[in-house]
């Protein structure tokens, strides 16, 4: 038979899972067992959608099935099934495609955070075993098909004959080694365990085979064989389960669990809303940045089911931009089962859910910011920019709706703050809010312009970030206060306003002189009262600043 090769991506991930030293190779279950409830989740929808397939509850299920005897564990399913080029497309390439190319920088030698990150899914199922067999029949198939592999050599695909549809997964688990023991991935008690860690909000019954010998009851010496099958999960989604149940370790389980993300999130969001809008949504803010977040590879979107089935993976219409980070899945009675991708852009109630999630997000932020300041600014170092990005691009009614979620460095101290701690404590003769730019903190306290306004007992806000200034445009101002480039001509500090003005026209002569050798490069030269330690600074007047034009300069056209 011949021998196929897997795609290039596809092996080196095989071989990352084979000599994975993960130490959390017990993922490979929870991973087997959602992708056979996306195969019955796929037959339930079609049969809610075609009259012609009847969904007969009793017969879906996942059945996993350890035989110490053989050394193997089976998870199988009656799901939708696979034909021969469904085998060879799903298995033999990674779906996910480039994704690995993107990852090499910041992946470590286990492939520890490419398994998090990622949740490589079905080829886990190498890091517990040396041979796994697939066996499935597609729906509407007469025929079934059997995939092989031992690994990163390769695998095949034959005929084979199979009474049902549906999909069996045989895995050949490892011997134990010095280090490492994989004989527990056969004992049912360890696999209860995992079904239960991992698994448990599984919406199809998980039945657990235990069988094996045993004493006999009442004998100390007679063994017997039995045959035990138990359903091991509990079948409730868990963002059907009451808040009050459920504990933070649960929701980040469930996020690790989806492949949210490999981090803990910084806060979990569990809304149960019923009026205009009925739904249900767990929702994540999470800590890290995803690699690819300020590209143009990241989509964004939530995980939208209809009455608890899944009808689509990242539904981006519901959530704005600005919150494109958050996390997680809704589930709402209200929706059409087989609506389509460009009815949902459309439906009214898709719309209003968007609209309610948008407004619980943002005030779930803010009173993350108010009582758990470090973990915010955990995530906002992450999706601060984010967020300042919004801020410059909402506009009409929507274009302060960010400003109290952003922080800026400041020169008090330091730290990081909100707009509204600047202008609470600011002095009385203070008219501006000043801000200076620069690629870092250290280079802004270096410039000429900062001096006068910080001999002035003034707090100065620290632009670092290019979105920076443009963002604080958008805003135009913060609670009737302006926003002061301190690089500005006219930095609002009156008397010495006045008292240059006065110097200015004193050495008229040599300004004029000044003006004329650098005739196109400056407008003006004038003496200035801002400058402590240094001779001479630039600013500017009007409304872009030196900055912007170096960054609108720099864009392509
Ligand atoms: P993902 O689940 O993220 O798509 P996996 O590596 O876990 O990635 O699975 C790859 C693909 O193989 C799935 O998308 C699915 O099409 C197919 N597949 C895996 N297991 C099954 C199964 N038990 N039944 C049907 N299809 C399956
Ligand atoms: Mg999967």
């Amino acid at each position: 038979m011949e021998k196929k090769q897997f795609q290039a991506e596809s092996k080196r991930l095989l071989e990352m899972m084979i000599n994975s030293i993960y130490t959390q190779k017990e993922i490979f279950l929870r991973e087997l067992i959602s992708n056979a409830s996306d195969a019955i989740d796929k037959i339930y929808y079609k049969a809610l959608t075609d009259s012609a397939l009847v969904f007969d509850n009793e017969s879906y299920m996942i059945k996993v099935v350890p035989d110490k005897q053989n050394r193997t564990l089976t998870i199988r399913d009656t799901g939708i099934g696979m034909t021969a080029e469904e085998l060879e497309n799903n298995l033999g390439v990674i779906a996910k495609s480039g994704s690995l190319a993107f990852k090499k920088e910041h992946e470590s030698k286990d492939g520890h955070d490419l398994i998090g990150q990622f949740g490589v899914g079905f080829y886990s199922a190498f890091m517990v075993a040396d041979e796994v067999t697939v066996v499935s029949r597609a729906l509407g198939s007469d025929q079934a098909y059997k995939w092989e592999s031992t690994g990163a050599e390769g695998y095949t695909i034959e005929p084979v004959e199979r009474a049902e549809v549906g999909t069996e997964i045989v895995l050949k688990i490892k011997e134990n080694t010095e280090d490492e023991s994989y004989e527990e991935f056969l004992e049912p008690y360890r696999l209860k365990s995992l079904v239960k860690k991992y698994s448990d909000f599984i919406r199809y019954p998980i039945k657990l085979d235990f069988s094996g010998k045993r004493l006999k009851e009442g004998s100390e010496t007679e063994v017997e064989e039995y045959q035990e099958e138990q359903v091991v999960n509990s079948m409730v989604p868990i963002w059907r389960k009451n808040k009050n149940e459920l504990t933070t370790e649960d929701y980040e389980k469930f996020y690790a669990e989806k492949h949210y993300g490999f981090d803990q999130p910084v806060k979990h969001i569990h809304l149960s809303v019923e009026g205009a809008v009925t739904y249900q949504a767990i929702l994540f803010i999470p800590e890290t940045t995803p690699f690819n977040y300020y590209t143009k590879e990241f989509e964004k979107g939530l995980e939208l089911y209809s009455n608890g089935v899944l009808i689509m993976n990242k539904c981006s219409d519901l959530l704005p931009d600005h919150f494109g980070f958050v996390k997680g899945m809704v589930d709402s009675d209200s929706l059409s089962l087989n609506i389509s991708r460009e009815m949902l852009q459309h439906d009214r109630q898709l719309k209003l859910i968007a609209k309610n999630i948008a407004g619980k997000i943002k005030s779930h932020l803010l009173s993350l910011l108010k009582d758990e300041r470090e973990k915010y600014e955990k995530f906002y170092e992450s999706f601060g920019r984010q967020l300042k990005y919004g801020a410059y691009s909402e506009f009409g009614a929507q274009k302060d709706s960010l400003q109290d979620l952003l922080l800026f460095a400041s020169s008090k101290e330091k730290k990081l703050v909100t707009l509204d701690e600047y202008v609470s404590r600011m002095p009385e003769d203070q008219a501006y809010i000043y801000y200076a730019t620069g690629e870092s903190i250290d280079r802004i306290d270096k410039l000429p312009q900062t001096e006068l306004v910080l001999d002035k007992g003034y707090e100065l806000l620290y632009f670092t970030d290019d979105i920076d200034e443009f963002a604080i445009k958008t805003l135009m101002n913060y609670k009737d206060k302006q926003f002061k480039n301190v690089s500005s001509g006219d930095l609002g500090i009156e008397a010495d306003e006045d008292q240059a003005e006065q110097e200015t026209q004193e050495h008229q002569e040599l300004f004029d002189h000044m003006k004329a050798q650098l005739a196109g490069k400056v407008s003006d030269v004038r003496a200035s009262k801002r400058l402590r330690k240094h001779p001479v600074c630039l600013t500017t007047d009007g409304d872009v600043t030196i900055d912007m034009e170096k960054i609108l300069n720099a864009m392509p056209n």
